[in-house]
């Protein structure tokens, strides 16, 4: 009993924190599952201490008995040091921010050596014989069979301490606390084992290892509090950037609108017709501004929810580059810039990419260079390399302008982030163009790089891959359809349902450009009145945000009429991601958003009104 003291004591312990661990909601991660198996294998081998000794105790009596059970106690402590290994080689591993690929196959690794030499350890403990003493209340075993279980811990403890030293950086974190106090622990254990073998206290040192880490990193209150405390922070981040968006974004309408504001009240106090002409262009420029700035919002917000998809169709490039090169001349305007075009003679005549989104890219690099350069030129070059069928688009736009300074190049990409306001102030932007560009680039699987030298120049070139398309058959069909149909919707009736007068006044005025019969209602239930008393129209433009009654709603009820088979299209501000979708799955035929684009419009016109 004397000598089992250590090892009861133990039992009560391991027992406690049986019950305590299991009785608590767990993380399921592999570190808590080794963690469990460890208190399971530990609380077996406390009862398995006490059964060897008093089997050592009546050894004569039990014979075979004896040897089984003291070297399946053996087996416990070879059993519970190679779980305790796999758990460092986890928590090491965890510290590394592997991927999850290369951190499974490195566990995988460690499970296939631990376990062929558990087996092979397993295989000498029951084969090499085992001694006991049992005289003057001295029992223990000794022999062979137990210097495997030290001759294991050792070579595991030297592997530890390696882990541990390349691991060194994370020594302060209390999870490496268990591991060195039962590297110290079994040092002590082993000089005390040599002169008093009697004392038993090994099952105590893995007892006590096993407790300790319940409180360092394995009490799953403490994992609770950090996981907590870790959400808590994202919460903060999150709602940190949300305050940030709001004041940039205010910023950034306010200075079109202030625009849009003074120029408005101009115009009312003006009496020369030219200079209206002039400050209703201003108007226009600044309105234009800020539909940039919503768009970009839109694309961003797009992008994040990661409701952006790359269509991909057929497309002439060289068309594509041209009409690139018509927009940047026309945005260099009167500026002292020369437009240099090298554009590869070797270029497919057919691709099938998205080519909106790629017009986009590159759009944005080349008002950029306008933007950002006073005098010299804007290079924009166009070479390709093609390997079976694709094609490797190497765009790259030069600029003679102020240049990027090597430690603003990192922030470039960042949203609402804008270098040197101080000196561009007069600059238009709202700093999302590249951000939207860089996420544009990364959705077509393509890369972008910057090169400038600050007061010099800048260089930015992107690379993305198309497909070659040999057959340009249905391009070419699809341009003359395209050519021959002309819209002609003369003489067709639409109604506008919309609560906001102007625009109502709006959408009128751009719809009497086609010679359409229009009416105007500024309600739902003024829409469903129209109908219900047998007003005939050919086309239905639906505002939806309208109160009491919303334009989804109004269309429920106009579509609880089997009879009734026109053709409703959204028009509306609610332009968010995924909006277009939603729309469309609840039943509307088409959707334009606000403000109006006149191709929209027109495609729409053309598909639900042409005479043709
Ligand atoms: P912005 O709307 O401000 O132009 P971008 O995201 O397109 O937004 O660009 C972010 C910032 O990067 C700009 O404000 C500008 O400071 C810098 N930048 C972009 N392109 C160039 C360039 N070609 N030359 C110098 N600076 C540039």
């Amino acid at each position: 009993m004397r000598g089992n003291f250590f090892t009861i004591c133990s039992g009560f312990y391991i027992l406690l924190l049986l019950i305590v661990f299991f009785s608590k909601k767990r993380w399921n991660s592999l570190e808590n599952k080794i963690y469990s198996w460890l208190i399971i294998t530990n609380f077996f081998g406390v009862i398995l201490a006490i059964l060897s000794y008093m089997c050592i105790t009546k050894s004569d009596a039990l014979g075979m008995l004896n040897d089984i059970i003291s070297k399946t106690y053996i087996l416990y402590l070879i059993t519970w040091v190679s779980i305790f290994s796999l758990y460092v080689f986890v928590i090491s591993y965890n510290s590394k921010n592997l991927t999850k690929k290369e951190f499974a196959k490195k566990i995988k690794r460690v499970y296939i050596i631990t376990g062929i030499i558990y087996v092979i350890c397993s295989i000498l403990i029951y084969v090499l014989p085992l001694y006991y003493m049992n005289e003057n209340n001295k029992v223990y075993s000794y022999g062979p069979s137990t210097s495997v279980a030290y001759i294991l811990t050792t070579i595991y403890s030297i592997v530890w301490t390696i882990a541990i030293l390349r691991n060194y950086k994370n020594l302060h974190k209390n999870k490496y606390t268990p591991i060195l106090v039962f590297m110290l622990f079994s040092l002590i254990v082993v000089y005390l084992n040599r002169m008093y073998p009697e004392l038993l206290l090994i099952t105590s040192v893995d007892t006590f290892v096993t407790f300790l880490m319940y409180f360092t990193i394995e009490n799953p209150d403490i994992k609770l509090i950090n996981e907590l405390n870790l959400a808590r922070n994202q919460a903060e981040k999150a709602n940190h950037a949300k305050t940030e968006f709001l004041s940039n974004m205010s910023h950034e309408i306010r200075t079109p609108l202030n625009a849009i504001d003074g120029f408005s009240q101009l115009i009312l106090e003006e009496k020369n017709i030219d200079v209206i002409k002039e400050e209703a262009r201003d108007i226009m420029a600044a309105s234009q501004n800020l539909l940039e700035i919503v768009n970009g919002i839109l694309d961003i917000s797009k992008i994040e929810a990661n409701k952006l998809e790359i269509v991909n169709v057929l497309y002439e490039p060289e068309k594509i580059f041209n009409e690139l090169i018509k927009l940047t001349q026309a945005r260099i305007g009167e500026k002292p810039l020369e437009l240099r075009v090298n554009i590869d003679k070797d270029l497919p005549p057919y691709l099938d990419g998205d080519y909106v989104r790629l017009k986009q890219i590159i759009l944005n690099l080349l008002t950029n260079a306008v933007k950002y350069t006073k005098t010299g030129y804007i290079e924009f070059n166009v070479s390709t390399v093609k390997k079976n069928d694709v094609c490797r688009l190497i765009i790259s736009v030069k600029d003679t302008g102020i240049g990027i300074k090597k430690e603003n190049i990192d922030k470039l990409f960042n949203k609402f982030e804008r270098l040197e306001l101080d000196k561009n102030i007069t600059i238009e932007g709202t700093g999302l163009g590249l951000a939207i560009t860089k996420k544009l680039v990364e959705l077509m699987n393509g890369k972008i790089v910057v090169d400038s030298v600050y007061g010099k120049g800048s260089n930015f070139t992107v690379a993305i891959d198309q497909k070659i398309v040999n057959k340009p058959k249905t391009i070419k069909e699809e341009k003359v359809v395209k050519e021959t149909k002309k819209l002609n919707v003369k003489g067709k009736k639409v109604l506008i349902v919309d609560d906001n007068l102007i625009n109502l006044k709006v959408a009128n005025r751009l719809l009497q450009n086609y010679n359409l019969n229009t009416e105007l209602v500024s309600s739902g239930f003024e829409c469903l009145k129209k109908i219900k008393d047998g007003n005939k129209y050919d086309l239905i433009l639906m505002d939806d945000m309208m109160p009491k009654m919303s334009g989804m709603e109004t269309l429920k009820k106009l579509q609880e009429d089997k009879d009734f088979h026109i053709p409703v299209v959204a028009l509306t501000a609610n332009a968010i991601a995924g909006m277009k979708e939603n729309y469309l799955k609840n039943g509307f035929n088409d959707y334009i958003s606000k403000p109006i684009d006149k191709m929209e419009l027109e495609r729409v016109l053309m598909t639900y009104l042409n005479n043709n």
